[in-house]
């Protein structure tokens, strides 16, 4: 069974030129003015799908089409969704692509005269890219995570109160299962030439903030021998965190993306350098295993290492990912295991839903940019991987064995 990708693509450009120009991209970020256009319009296209609407309280757009069945048995929600906002800059696929492809499985399997048992929902999560209020601020409302004292003063200024996040929260055991279909954002798919990712989780997360302590003086009248330059520490540290990383697997990845030198000046040699090292992995154990590595050569060099954040991974449900594979499998296209190393929606719903997510690739691994592309028979074949997992899950595939 097909999709229809030609009126896929359609709305994908139609929603795409909703506060979209040429020179900057795609500019919808969360309760902008082009952010509630771009709702409506899929607001819209939801209701002409058959789909009941409803908006919760901070701003995500559900639609849900009632099971067609004359039992009186309540079924589980089967789910499909992603995001519509986008960053500032961004392109027209990043989030919108699940959201769109979501109404157009619905649309075919209408279409096709299919009888679902499930009510079949599509969710477009809000303020997903957190430049407004948090990353996946919608999901967390959604999934009832917990309030966090940083939303407080961004979500005053968009009128919401804390009672409105929590009044946002669903129950999970009124769910079945929910697919996240999503551009790759990086280049694996791509270099490898495959059509299908399917996700085994999204990584971890781990910051650290550094410190290393030095001494700063004349930068004239200090011989090399007699220095103790902290910025020369730190890029030595550097250099050995990148090493470190490379050995420990293939999967993880290290960024220092922040630096201060003080006191920053061009004739004084740097006395204290700050920065952040952040890694990202599957394995929270490797990671602090690197971690554990750098202080053990450096912490006698003057270098303090403190967490920041630790946020673990999100494994993807594996039924679901057996689902996903098997559909990819009979569609006969190319597909591989593979790791997020963004994070999205499905971090939150997975812990109130069985949860997974399917990748399609970026050209250049490509994204948050104008330049944001993934081809239309990519997006085909996702779109139709997607309708047929939705099918074996409506089937009853989860109840088996
Ligand atoms: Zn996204």
């Amino acid at each position: 069974m097909a999709i229809n990708i030609d009126r896929l693509m359609e709305s994908i450009f139609t929603l795409g030129n909703i506060g979209f120009d040429e020179e900057n991209g795609a500019n919808r970020m969360a309760y902008s003015k082009a952010f509630f256009m771009g709702r409506d319009y899929v607001e819209e296209l939801m209701k002409e799908a058959g789909l009941k609407v409803e908006i919760d309280k901070v701003g995500n757009l559900i639609g849900t089409l009632p099971a067609h069945s004359d039992g009186n048995e309540m079924e589980k929600i089967i789910a499909m969704g992603s995001h519509i906002d986008t960053v500032p800059n961004g392109g027209i696929y990043d989030g919108a692509l699940g959201v769109l492809a979501g109404i157009e499985v619905i649309r075919s399997l209408r279409e096709e005269g299919y009888k679902n048992k499930h009510p079949l929902q599509v969710i477009a999560f809000n303020e997903e890219e957190g430049n407004v209020v948090g990353g996946t601020f919608g999901s967390k409302a959604f999934a009832g995570c917990k309030f966090e004292k940083s939303m407080v003063e961004p979500m005053n200024r968009q009128n919401i109160t804390e009672e409105d996040f929590d009044s946002c929260r669903k129950n999970g055991v009124d769910y079945l299962a929910y697919f996240e279909y999503h551009i790759e954002q990086g280049g694996i798919l791509e270099a490898k030439r495959k059509t299908i990712g399917i996700v085994e989780g999204i990584f971890g997360i781990q910051r650290y903030t550094t410190k290393i302590t030095g001494k700063a003086n004349h930068a004239g009248s200090t011989p090399m021998f007699l220095r103790n330059d902290a910025l020369e520490t730190a890029s030595r540290l550097i250099v050995d965190l990148m090493d470190t990383v490379r050995k420990t697997n293939d999967t993880m990845v290290c960024t220092v993306g922040t630096l201060q030198v003080k006191p920053g000046a061009v004739n004084v040699i740097p006395g204290e350098v700050e920065l952040v090292i952040e890694l990202r992995d599957k394995s929270m154990t490797e990671m602090y295993r690197v971690v554990e590595q750098i202080k053990e050569r450096w912490t006698d060099k003057g270098v303090e290492i403190e967490r920041l954040i630790i946020q673990p991974e999100t494994p993807c449900d594996n039924r679901l990912k057996e689902i996903l594979k098997e559909c990819a499998d009979q569609l006969e296209l190319d597909n591989i295991p593979i790791y997020s190393g963004a994070g999205h929606d499905v971090i939150n719903t997975s812990m109130i839903i069985p949860s997974c997510l399917l990748f399609i690739p970026s050209r250049d691994g490509l994204s948050h940019h104008r330049n944001e592309f993934s081809s239309k028979e990519d997006i085909k074949a996702g779109g139709e991987v997607l309708l047929e997992a939705i099918k074996k899950v409506d089937g009853g595939k989860l109840n088996e064995n």
